[in-house]
């Protein structure tokens, strides 16, 4: 057994992407010795802070506002205060209104970029959290007693030592990878091209998501009178259409979304992003752990992959205790409270990224995931739109708020 002082961290957070972030926030205050490790420079912001718009759910809304987090955003999440979902080709749409559920929204949406920043003002509160920013890991070496990792910053290469290494570094995890964990993985051949857009009508708080043939387009409400814009396009045609001026792309998305939002008038730059799913076999390793992107990388499209990632990094904090944060049996206890919301997750954004992406998906079977029936028969929508809100499985403390 090692002595205490073998150990330069209780926890050491390998990933300072909006989990990890998250993560240290939570962890604050609870008497461990927690770093973390990010590989990009501050103001440069990490990887995943960029212009994409996350549809965050009224549970991450609640965490956000619980860790102080949500009162540092530059703007307020726009609300997202009903759903209207349509399939080209099938007649009417189905519209869900956060007010048949008691609620006044399902979420509300920010940007990923402002959401950094924000996470990054309340980082530099948390006393005692020792960050290694710029500084990359280069090399784990996992270890029953505690894995070591080596870390190329500032200061030079070094060894550190922890007692339980939480792996927050994304979709192509090293410790995930060094722990000999593997991952099933699946390419939707489609790239997404992600937007801010104007049309001549403001939202109203609005979220439409639109299936076609072609993948998936969907509006989210922002705050300034604009919409961000999602729009999935097959892998081989994205360079072409990411090419587009901005006057031919507003036609592009006009034609695939349709009218329901009004006219197109203004779009903004474009970035693409490839649509794959990797999910890890397993969550934990001896003193290792894995959360966010690291664990699991969804389809956007049901707008679930951060939601996710929170709840991994709340229901982690909760269930660390002791002197020894990486017991096995706290990380054998995380696991087992991750698998229902993890499963379930997954099994939704899958399934509605493949059935849309499908010509030859029939329309039954969006019916049969519940979509077509929820504006109709009440009740049938409280177990999707439960979860859709991040109120699914075990629901972290935090996340409740006057849930
Ligand atoms: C277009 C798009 C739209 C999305 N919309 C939504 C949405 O509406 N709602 C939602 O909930 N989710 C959404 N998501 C998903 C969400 O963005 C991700 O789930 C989330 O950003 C994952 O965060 P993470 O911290 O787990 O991983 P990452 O953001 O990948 O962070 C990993 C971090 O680890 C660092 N790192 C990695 N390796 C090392 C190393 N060896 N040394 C040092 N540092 C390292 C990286 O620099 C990076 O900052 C969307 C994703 C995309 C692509």
């Amino acid at each position: 057994m090692a002595h205490q002082d073998d150990f330069d961290h209780d926890i050491l957070i390998l990933g300072g992407g909006l989990v990890g972030s998250a993560l240290a926030c939570a962890l604050h205050g609870r008497g461990w010795r927690v770093s973390q490790v990010e590989a990009s420079l501050p103001q440069d912001g990490a990887p995943g802070f960029d212009e994409r718009k996350l549809a965050l759910a009224l549970a991450s809304l609640n965490a956000l506002q619980a860790l102080d987090v949500l009162p540092r955003l530059a703007t307020p999440p726009a609300p997202i205060r009903r759903v209207q979902v349509s399939r080209v080709g099938d007649f009417g749409s189905v519209r869900l209104e956060a007010s048949d559920h008691g609620r006044e929204q399902f979420g509300g949406v920010v940007l990923a970029r402002e959401l950094g920043q924000a996470l990054e003002s309340r980082l530099r509160d948390c006393d005692g959290l020792v960050r290694h920013r710029p500084a990359r890991v280069t090399a784990v070496h996992p270890g029953a007693e505690g894995p070591e990792v080596q870390l190329d910053g500032e200061a030079g290469a070094r060894r550190l030592r922890t007692r339980l290494l939480v792996a927050a570094d994304g979709t192509r995890s090293l410790v995930r990878a060094a722990h000999g964990i593997g991952v099933r993985e699946h390419d939707y051949g489609q790239t997404l091209l992600v937007c801010s857009l104007a049309t001549d009508q403001a939202p109203d708080g609005t979220a439409y998501e639109r299936f076609s043939a072609q993948g998936p387009v969907a509006l989210l409400p922002m705050a300034g009178g604009h919409y961000g814009a999602i729009c999935a396009v097959a892998r081989e045609e994205a360079a072409q259409v990411l090419a587009l001026s901005d006057a031919d792309y507003a036609a592009y998305f006009q034609q695939r979304f349709g009218w329901r939002a009004g006219r197109v008038r203004r779009v903004g730059a474009r970035s693409g992003y490839p649509l794959v799913q990797v999910v890890a076999e397993r969550l934990t390793a001896p003193r290792c752990v894995l959360v966010g992107n690291a664990a699991q990388t969804l389809h956007p499209i049901g707008a679930q992959g951060f939601n996710l990632g929170l709840r991994d990094a709340l229901t982690l904090a909760e269930t660390l205790s002791g002197a020894d944060p990486g017991q096995p049996a706290l990380l054998a206890a995380y696991a087992q409270a991750r698998s229902e919301d993890r499963a379930q997750t997954l099994a939704f954004s899958d399934g509605l990224a493949r059935a849309t992406a499908n010509a030859s998906f029939p329309m039954h079977v969006l019916r049969s995931m519940g979509l077509l029936a929820l504006g109709q028969v009440p009740g049938l929508a409280d177990p999707l739109v439960a979860g859709a809100m991040g109120f699914r499985g075990r629901v972290p403390a935090l996340s409740r708020g006057g849930a």
